[in-house]
């Protein structure tokens, strides 16, 4: 199977129960933000914009598990910013786990070596020191950390920690191989911690997903390397959605200039020619998700947006209409859910946005959910068979895959220190993407009020203007399609 027995089964009776009560809208997942701080600043990521005035702000432990209880989603998805740093992510873990609830949590991964010597900490027992003495020997556990791990005081021993379970998944965001994803995270080095913490995780038996966001200037050739050295890594699944790209601006230029719409952003047909392996892609990996939304990346059919099916609750509330676009925030689901025009969004029969804004809109969290949710015989009988079917084998690890992997800072292609240089001296004092990366202070970005976004919009304007930069500056090559 692709995915777990009793998760699938948890998610379907989720689904028989809500029709036969006649609810045409409920919850599926529930994408919960506690906190927007985070340590990165991505190149893309409209949340600490979007949020840059409540950057502080966090979502009381209490009010998180009342969210979760009253939508009633099966599957949770802790994202933010970093959730890793919301102080009572442990609580929160286990309070969803007690609910009942399979619980993802969306991190970049930094934290996420720190989290697990936790658990090893608080739990450490013969069989732990088996599994330390080889995660010190791959170097994924230092000596110091594993003698602290060894000899927990009683706080340690105490912890509320996140262990390994089959209602949990590390979710973790990989967007490139290790030139590409640093260069979107604007650090180095956030690829290599990736991947440690992600062998780490496999050792303690943890279960673990990626995350993908593909970009306009995405190359699929890389993300196919990608999933191949993921999959080698023992990772039980992947999802991928591409980027949200609705930006006034761009918009405003297209009509104003005449410009070709696919120069500026990932239109309809340009996701759909991105994604064109994606089902071929299905079969090699462990992709999560339905294949009636894969056929629907893959330009073979239309689906509606059910933005309702995958509610948003953070510091202000129920985000509405849906996670990458605000028109407001409402204070319980049900109120979301019965004063949002929700006919006024998503895409009509043609496939054309109701909405100027959704034009674009090919995302996961819209249109994931109508492929799930569809009654009809032929969607249930392709759920059924791409997730009883049986999984796509592991890639073998090879010398050659690690090779293709590791292709910037770990071989001395290290570009952010460089282009840092190049872009502060081109710029003289402009505040530039580059310059706000660097150290683990949250930042605070102007408000863009009104333009939604969310963790990997896919809003490539700041990365536009960045890869612009670098070319321009003639330190490296950046690749493209
Ligand atoms: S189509 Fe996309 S942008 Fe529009 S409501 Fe649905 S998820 Fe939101």
């Amino acid at each position: 199977m692709r995915f777990p027995l009793a998760p699938t089964a948890k998610i379907a009776r989720h689904i028989v129960k809500n029709k036969l009560q006649g609810n045409k809208k409920f919850a599926m997942v529930l994408q919960l933000e506690p906190l927007h701080t985070c340590n990165l600043t991505c190149t893309g990521c409209g949340r600490i914009r979007e949020y840059s005035t409540s950057l502080k702000d966090l979502v009381p432990l209490d009010q998180c598990l009342a969210a979760a209880a009253e939508c009633d989603a099966p599957m949770i998805s802790i994202c933010g910013g970093e959730p890793l740093i919301y102080p009572k992510i442990e609580e929160l873990v286990a309070g969803l786990l007690g609910q009942g609830r399979l619980v993802y949590i969306c991190t970049n991964g930094v934290f996420m070596r720190k989290k697990m010597r936790e658990y090893m900490a608080a739990v450490y027992s013969p069989e732990i020191e088996a599994i330390l003495v080889r995660l010190v020997a791959e170097k994924l556990v230092t000596e110091k950390e594993a003698e602290t791990i060894r000899n927990p005081d009683a706080t340690a021993r105490q912890k509320v920690v996140i262990r390994p379970s089959q209602w949990h998944y590390w979710n973790v965001h990989v967007d490139g191989l290790e030139y590409t994803h640093d260069l979107i995270v604007e650090r180095e080095g956030v690829f290599k911690e990736c991947v440690a913490a992600i062998r780490m995780a496999k050792h303690l038996g943890y279960q673990i997903a990626t995350n993908t966001t593909v970009y306009k200037e995405t190359d699929t050739a890389e993300l196919e390397e990608m999933f191949k050295f993921l999959s080698s890594l023992g990772v039980d699944g992947h999802t991928i959605s591409p980027g949200y790209d609705y930006d006034a601006a761009k918009k405003d230029m297209v009509k104003r200039l005449g410009k070709d719409p696919a120069a500026f952003f990932l239109t309809r047909d340009l996701t759909r020619n991105k994604f064109r392996d994606i089902e071929r892609w299905g079969d090699m990996f462990t992709i999560f998700g339905t294949p009636g939304y894969l056929e629907f990346l893959a330009g073979k059919r239309e689906l509606a947006c059910s933005a309702w099916a995958v509610p948003t609750y953070n510091v202000r509330g129920w985000k509405a209409p849906c996670y990458v676009m605000t028109e407001g925030h409402y204070k319980t689901y049900a109120e979301m859910l019965e004063k949002v025009a929700w006919d006024r969004f998503g895409v009509d029969d043609k496939g054309c946005g109701r909405d100027a804004r959704c034009e674009n809109c090919m995302m996961h969290s819209g249109f994931e959910p109508t492929a799930a949710l569809s009654g009809g015989i032929r969607d249930s009988w392709i759920n059924f068979k791409y997730n009883f079917g049986s999984k796509p084998p592991a890639f073998p690890h090879t010398a050659a895959l690690e090779k293709t992997a590791f292709n910037g800072v770990t071989i001395g292609k290290g570009h952010l220190a460089e282009a840092k240089a190049a872009v502060n001296r081109e710029l003289s004092g402009a505040k530039s993407a580059f310059a706000r990366g660097g150290n683990d202070i949250p930042h605070a970005h102007g408000a863009e009020e009104g333009t939604g976004g969310g963790c990997s919009t896919g809003d490539t304007s700041q990365r536009d203007a960045l890869l612009a930069k670098i070319n321009l500056a003639g330190k490296i090559e950046v690749k493209s399609e």
